[in-house]
C-alpha cells in the first residue's frame, strides 16, 4: 500500500523535463522539516492505496510520464511500485532529497535536490537541483561539478514566483555557467 496525498495531472515545471505533461503522485511524509517547504500537502491527510488503485486513478490521463514526489518518496521502498508502473509502459521519475537512493533505484529518472549542502551526494541520480534564495550560502555549491545537469532553482512562493530570488538566480547562473536555471514554470503559468 502507498500513502497517497494527491494525484494530479499537470506539466513538469522543473529541470531537464520542463514542459513534459506528467501525472504527479504525491506521497505522504518526509524525513526533514525544511523551513521553506511548500509541500504542506504532504503533511496532512493521506489515502492508503494499492498499486491497482493508483493505476485506476492515473489511467484516465493521456500522458505516460509519472512523477513521484512528496514529501520524500525514498522513505519508502518504491522499487516494486515503479516496476509495476513500468510494466504498464509508464516512464517513472522520482524527486528526492537523497534520503535513500536504493529505494528508488528502478526509476527511469531521479531528480536530486540536496538540502544539506555540506553533504552532497555524487551518484544515484540523473539531475541535481539546488533550491536557492538570495540568502543562500551559494559559496558551498560553487565547487560542485558533475557531468549531469546541475540546476539552480529560485526559492519561490507556494503559488507564485519570488521575483527577487528569480533575479538573484538569473545573475548567479550568468556568472557561473556550469549551472542551468530551472524556474518552476508551473508557478509562472499559474498551474498546479
Ligand atoms: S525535503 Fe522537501 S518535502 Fe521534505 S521538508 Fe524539505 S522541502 Fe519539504
Amino acid at each position: 500500500m502507498l500513502k497517497v496525498v494527491d494525484i494530479f495531472y499537470s506539466i513538469q515545471g522543473e529541470g531537464a523535463h520542463v514542459g513534459v505533461p506528467s501525472i504527479f503522485i504525491r506521497l505522504y511524509g518526509c524525513n526533514l522539516t525544511c523551513s521553506f517547504c511548500d509541500e504542506f500537502l504532504h503533511k496532512g491527510e493521506y489515502e492508503s492505496l494499492s498499486f491497482d488503485e493508483v493505476l485506476t486513478r492515473i489511467k484516465p490521463y493521456p500522458a505516460m510520464n509519472v512523477i513521484i514526489t512528496g514529501g520524500e518518496p525514498s522513505i519508502y521502498n518504491l522499487n516494486g511500485f515503479i516496476d509495476y508502473l513500468q510494466a504498464y509502459m509508464y516512464a517513472v521519475s522520482v524527486e528526492t532529497n537523497g534520503y535513500n537512493f536504493s529505494n528508488i533505484a528502478s526509476a527511469n529518472w531521479v531528480t536530486y535536490s540536496p538540502k544539506d549542502w555540506d553533504k552532497i551526494e555524487k551518484y544515484g541520480y540523473d539531475e541535481i537541483k539546488f533550491v536557492v534564495s538570495k540568502e543562500s550560502a551559494v559559496e558551498k555549491i560553487l565547487e560542485f561539478s558533475s557531468y549531469k545537469p546541475i540546476f539552480i532553482q529560485p526559492q519561490n512562493e507556494m503559488d507564485r514566483p519570488n521575483k527577487e530570488n528569480v533575479a538573484f538566480c538569473v545573475e548567479f547562473v550568468k556568472e557561473h555557467p556550469q549551472f542551468i536555471l530551472s524556474v518552476q514554470l508551473h508557478k509562472f503559468l499559474g498551474v498546479e
